[in-house]
């Protein structure tokens, strides 16, 4: 590998906002990124050219299910559990083998072609997951999705998520980690949930999970085992691991008390959230209380979409609404969920979420040269409120360019799409 040179834009490193910025990377760690004025002479590489537009810290996509774009707007306007029941657990029963990586290679294709450089993903084939997510040069946080409805596929999964972190962990030229992934209280047994958390510790691995995603979850959990979603990841001795919670948009007073406790944090999912209408988490005051939060799409078949841009804006938005406060949530705090609060969930702080001399070299160049983006104003509020990933123009992962202006080095997307739209009509037949 060899250097990289970004300059003629805007730079905000996730901290400070230059009007004119650069960003200097060798071997895919940052060794300057600052005021272009103050740019090393020795500064070489390739050349990425940011005029007229803003270089931002790669998005941190902290709750995917990737290959879930074969569903894409294929199953609408259901609620979660008729969704899941009726429509996506039947199309998944009619995969086949090579399904999940065309499906991860797309997911990838629009998640790097919107900014994105690191997705946190829950699903099954993941050795197929893991193998797109290392061709498509992203940053992969991956995880088998784990139930014990049937017991003794949950006792495969819970084998093949061991082999799966022996595999994979570290793969990639460490772009990949592997957590456990417990689908959530209604589908995973107190004991099993147990077993996976002693799984976790032994192996030093996170655990993605979503939990109170829905109010008849919480009630149902209240009902069977007398205590939250968020309460039983402490009877269970889950909040001893590092924990990557998806969606929590029904947390108690008592909750945030036992969430604010955790290694890890919150996945907030307002897309996800508002289409399946279940609910908003409640993230002002979570934050008020000391917890993480992040900001994740969900998968394509429910949110659409893997753009990071409306769930920012969405964020942003839905804290306003619901708190009677415009000053909720400002553009440089949302922004900062995207990037550096998604990477402190994940325990990646040190290694990527701002553009830092130090840190691997994960950006994303946004162009704000169109009539909807000018004249720019605030740049940061125009970023939250006006910008859509159509506007990213170039996105740099571990320091290789991975998007460049409609182009994927080394990957052609047209056999790519060409395939899940294949794929999409056999699974989703008879729907
Ligand atoms: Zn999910």
């Amino acid at each position: 590998m060899s250097g990289l040179v970004v300059r003629g834009g805007a730079l905000w490193t996730g901290w400070h906002l230059y009007p004119s910025g650069a960003v200097w990377a060798e071997d895919g760690e940052i060794r300057f990124a600052g005021d272009a004025r103050d740019l090393p002479g020795e500064a070489r590489g390739v050349e990425v050219d940011a005029s007229g537009g803003v270089v931002i810290p790669g998005l941190v996509n902290l709750h995917t299910h990737a290959a879930m774009t074969l569903m894409r707007a294929a199953a609408e306007d259901l609620p979660l559990m008729r969704w899941l029941n009726e429509r996506i657990w039947p199309a998944e029963e009619r995969f086949e083998p090579g399904d999940v990586r065309v499906g991860t290679q797309l997911a990838c294709m629009e998640l790097v072609a919107s900014g994105t450089t690191v997705l946190c993903d829950m699903y099954l084939a993941m050795d197929e997951v893991a193998e797109a997510v290392a061709q498509a040069g992203i940053r992969g946080v991956l995880a088998r999705g784990l139930a014990d409805v049937d017991p003794s596929a949950g006792e495969r999964a819970l084998a093949e998520s061991e082999a799966f972190f022996a595999r994979w962990h570290g793969a990639a030229e460490g772009r990949i980690q592997v957590m456990l992934g417990p689908h959530a209280p209604y589908t995973c047994s107190p004991a099993y949930l147990r077993r996976v958390g002693e799984l976790a510790l032994r192996l030093g691995a996170g655990v993605h999970m979503h939990v109170s995603e829905t109010l008849e979850e919480v009630e149902s959990t209240r009902a069977a085992h007398g205590m939250t979603p968020v309460e039983m990841l402490r009877a269970t001795g889950l909040d001893r691991c590092r924990l990557l919670l998806a969606h929590v948009t029904h947390p108690t007073p008592e909750d945030d008390v036992i969430l604010a406790g955790l290694t890890g944090g919150v996945a907030h999912c307002p897309v996800s959230n508002l289409k399946l209408a279940t609910g908003i988490a409640p993230v002002v005051r979570l934050r008020q209380a000391g917890v993480r939060v992040g900001l994740g799409t969900d998968g394509a078949g429910s949110a659409t979409s893997l753009d990071m841009f409306p769930t920012i804006r969405l964020a942003a938005l839905t804290a306003k609404v619901t708190t009677g406060d415009a000053g909720a949530l400002p553009a440089r705090e949302v922004l900062a969920m995207a990037t550096r609060e998604g990477a402190r969930v994940l325990g990646l702080e040190d290694r990527i979420g701002t553009l830092e001399a130090g840190k691997r070299c994960d950006l994303a160049v946004v162009s704000l040269d169109r009539p909807g983006l000018e004249p720019a104003g605030d740049v940061l509020s125009l970023l939250v409120h006006g910008v859509t990933g159509q506007d990213v123009a170039v996105t740099v992962c571990d320091g290789r360019v991975v998007y460049d202006h409609g182009r994927f080095p080394g990957v052609d997307p047209g056999p790519v799409t060409a395939a899940a739209r294949r794929i999409q009509a056999r699974i989703t037949a008879g729907a």
